[in-house]
């Protein structure tokens, strides 16, 4: 029996019992045992939500032995990958069959299926999220029974379970869609804010991807603009020394233990913030994309991030700068700021719609309390929707009221889990029963 905590150490639970299965038909024991005892199952991720949505309650399976890659077509261009494995493991994998994913987020740890169950999605592109390049799943059903849903086989449950929540099974394989691989042109620039937000919509026409970062209580913002390139030759990744002093010593490091005396004196953030920005310098650099989509997170935080409508993104983070301003916070961490074009995922936090996600986050150990929940009012009245695996406090009839499919999810999760057996305390706040 094992204690369970999530990476941010926000939630902590103690399964009944843990079990790692090397193979499906030990899941579908789990799965029957539940049944027949009214127990649950719950498949972890990497820990790496910051909400309780991966917290185990009964039976607690882990990953560790579904991963690698099962099997390529290169006609489809299509992957199809054990559904733990972790997305530097896939990277790697795929960078030695000459293929890539279409996008990424800002790190690497997470497992595919738990990094798909919650919508994680990267900055501009054609595809954001992860969950937008599924072609098909298996997944084995609260009855035990195991099921391959594509656009053209169970399509009700492949268009709903891309982003099932960890609601409607336990994923046992993922396929891909995939491209060759390729690399792109890195440029960090640091600028104002007045700057930033005027040439917004200009930059992310220009570029594929653009990521921006706004220090509070400072005019400083840092652009990340990510460029695809047509060849592989001449790349300039950074030297082990560059990589190292900016990636871990000065984002990391430094980083962490300017928060750490923001947290003690908090009187200091804005000073030190000032200093962060002006610690960052402009840089460029060109490497196979998923090592410069990602980047290491060693510093913990807490996070919530909600997406906005494109057309009133700016708008909002305005109208939460103006907040942060008129309030005593002292916010040490930057707001990330990224554009997503819309996809067609029913709990998709870009369903049917062009979307800005804006992100806040606060020491692992500060208290997030009033900060979250004064800017979550403000992006409620945007027709924000919060990340399934980040930190929100809306319940089932609030997200039935942003999502247009909601209740048809429920109906899709009754026929998959009429027993709830994956069911955990999130599922019951954000689904309702
Ligand atoms: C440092 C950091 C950076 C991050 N950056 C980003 C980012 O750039 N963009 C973004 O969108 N998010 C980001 N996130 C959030 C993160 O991507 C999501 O919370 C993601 O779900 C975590 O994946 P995981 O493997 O840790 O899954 P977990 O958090 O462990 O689980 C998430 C859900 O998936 C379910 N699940 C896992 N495996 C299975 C399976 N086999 N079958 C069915 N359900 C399953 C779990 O039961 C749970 O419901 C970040 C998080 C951290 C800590």
């Amino acid at each position: 029996m094992g204690a369970w905590t999530n990476w941010a150490g926000t939630e902590a639970a103690r399964p009944r019992k843990v079990v790692t299965p090397d193979a499906t038909v030990l899941i579908q024991r789990e799965i029957e045992h539940a049944v027949a005892h009214r127990g649950t199952v719950k498949m972890m991720g990497a820990g790496h939500s910051f909400s309780g949505i991966s917290a185990p309650v009964g039976t607690m399976l882990r990953p560790d032995q579904l991963v690698g890659i099962v099997s390529v077509d290169r006609d489809a261009m299509t992957v199809t990958v054990l559904a733990g494995t972790p997305l530097h493991v896939l990277n790697s994998e795929l960078g030695r069959l000459g293929l890539s994913l279409h996008n990424m987020g800002d790190i690497a740890e997470q497992t595919i299926a738990g990094a798909t169950s919650t919508g994680t999605h990267g900055t501009g592109g054609t595809v954001a999220s992860l969950s937008a390049q599924i072609a098909a799943f298996t997944i084995l059903s609260g009855h035990g029974e195991e099921i391959t849903a594509s656009p053209t086989s169970f399509r009700a449950l492949y268009e709903f379970g891309r982003i099932g929540l960890g609601a409607l099974g336990i994923l046992t394989r993922i396929t891909l869609f995939v491209e060759p691989l390729f690399a792109l042109e890195a440029h960090e620039q640091p600028t104002t804010w007045d700057a930033a937000l005027a040439t917004y919509d200009e930059l992310t026409h220009e570029h594929h991807h653009v990521d921006l970062y706004w220090f509070p209580h400072t005019e400083q913002v840092l652009t990340k603009t990510h460029d695809r390139l047509a060849e592989l030759d001449g790349l300039r990744p950074l030297s082990r020394w560059k990589h190292w002093r900016d990636d871990e010593f000065l984002s990391n490091t430094v980083f962490g233990m300017l928060t750490t005396i923001g947290t003690h004196a908090p009187a200091t953030v804005p000073v030190l913030n000032q200093l962060s920005g002006n610690a960052l310098s402009e840089r460029s650099y060109s490497d196979i994309s998923h090592r410069v989509f990602t980047s290491p997170r060693r510093v913990r935080f807490k996070e919530m991030e909600y997406a906005v409508p494109r057309a009133v993104g700016l708008e909002a983070l305005r109208e939460v700068r103006r907040l942060i301003e008129s309030s005593g916070w002292r916010i040490s961490f930057p707001v990330e700021i990224r554009t997503t074009p819309a996809d067609d995922i029913p709990l998709s936090t870009a369903s049917g719609r062009d979307s800005m996600y804006l992100a806040f986050h606060v020491p692992a150990k500060a208290d997030h309390t009033e900060y979250f929940a004064a800017v979550e009012a403000v992006l409620r009245t945007y027709d924000g929707r919060p990340h399934w695996g980040k930190m929100h406090t809306l319940v089932a009839d609030d997200l039935a009221a942003i999502y247009p499919r909601f209740n048809d999810f429920l109906t899709v999760r009754e026929d998959m889990d009429p027993q709830r057996v994956f069911r955990n305390p999130y599922l019951r706040q954000v689904l309702g029963d």
